[in-house]
């Protein structure tokens, strides 16, 4: 089990994953989603290809990962 020793803030930030799957090469990557953005960038650890949002999706994680971004589903998404 892992613990993020982190300073405490006003907000509970939960460390939220999305797992990305690469459609080029087949590669899923656990990552790290921003909680207060949405990343519109992503390259593939595996065939390093630069992956973006599909039309109609705000973020790689929305279209590629297993997990909707953070932004999208509380509702701040304003892209
Ligand atoms: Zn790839």
């Amino acid at each position: 089990m892992q613990i993020a020793n982190t300073p405490s803030r006003d907000e509970p930030v939960a460390a939220l994953t999305s797992r990305i799957t690469c459609p080029h090469c087949g590669f899923t990557h656990a990552e790290v989603m921003p909680t207060d953005a949405c990343q519109y960038f992503y390259e593939c650890r595996n065939c390093h290809v630069r992956l973006t949002p599909k039309p109609g999706d705000c973020c790689v994680f929305c279209s590629y990962g297993d997990v909707p971004c953070p932004p999208k589903t509380d509702g701040s998404c304003a892209c």
